[in-house]
């Protein structure tokens, strides 16, 4: 039987005062914690490619008789400079989410395309690894928000069911509308993730397996990042896995109310 995780969202602060009301100096103290414990994180995780790189280009400059030598670390180099720019992005990215805050001008976004575009980005990595991609996705499914953070998270979805899985296997990521919910579920063969683990997965810089994640790129982030955009798309995560059949990660976002739709009708002032 699977295991079954759901991130509870509480109902949208529409207004700064409730938000504001809600905050006492327990929490303040929480945030003031977790900001702490994250820039010493990002510190740490920002060392490692910069220390390899500096070593690196050191090692260069003494094989420089060498063109083999040269060649195989100037690949290494390619590939640290390459995870630091990762890195460096995700962060931003983050530190752009971080409030939680609901999107300003929400617009509405395509969800098909959104995921088309997603499965694109992350052909060459699913060819590599012969691993193939399924979408089925309804027409006609939209929800309100903001399509560079939601395409984000798809993407990151999707990257790591493809990463997480073995070669050979299959990838599969459906979108519905289910009453006023759209959900958009990305499904893998991989490696799953245990019970003790699931819990932890969505924290910033959590890999269940550091060397693992290291080789594939991976930076801890990318969770996270799916976590806050669910919440400041008034959304939630669920997610399913058993160690050794799979994982499955499911986007619950509210769908938009068309304007062909009758209940999209707006009273007027009274
Ligand atoms: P990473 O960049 O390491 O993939 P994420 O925040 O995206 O970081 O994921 C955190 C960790 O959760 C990963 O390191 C991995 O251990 C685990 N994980 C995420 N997605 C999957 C998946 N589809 N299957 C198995 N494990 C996963």
């Amino acid at each position: 039987r699977g295991q079954r995780h759901v991130l509870v969202r509480v109902a949208p602060l529409t207004s700064r005062l409730v938000l504001v009301l809600v905050e006492d100096r327990t929490s303040e103290r929480r945030v003031e914690m977790i900001r702490r414990d994250f820039v010493a994180n990002v510190s740490h995780e920002l060392k490692t490619p910069v220390g390899a790189l500096n070593l690196l280009a050191e090692a260069v400059g003494e094989a420089r008789d060498d063109p083999e030598a040269v060649v195989r670390f100037s690949g290494r180099m390619k590939r640290e400079g390459a995870r630091l720019t990762r890195l460096v992005q995700q962060i931003i990215e983050l530190s752009r989410l971080q409030g939680d805050a609901l999107i300003d001008e929400p617009h509405e976004v395509d969800v098909a395309g959104l995921i088309a575009t997603a499965v694109e980005r992350n052909a060459v990595d699913a060819e590599v690894r012969g691993i193939e991609v399924a979408t089925r996705t309804d027409d006609q499914v939209y929800v309100l928000g903001e399509g560079e953070q939601l395409l984000q998270a798809v993407n990151n979805l999707v990257e790591n069911a493809i990463a997480y899985s073995e070669v050979g296997t299959k990838v599969t990521v459906d979108a519905a509308q289910v009453g006023g919910e759209v959900r958009i579920a990305v499904r893998d063969q991989g490696i799953g993730i245990g019970q003790a683990e699931i819990d932890r997965i969505f924290e910033r810089f959590y890999r269940v397996d550091p060397a693992r994640a290291r080789s594939t790129g991976g930076t801890g982030l990318g969770l996270s990042i799916v976590k806050h955009v669910a919440a400041s798309h008034a959304g939630t995560v669920e997610v399913w896995s058993q160690p050794g059949q799979g994982s499955s990660f499911t986007l619950v976002l509210p769908a938009a109310a068309r304007t062909d739709d009758p209940d999209d009708f707006e009273a007027p002032p009274v």
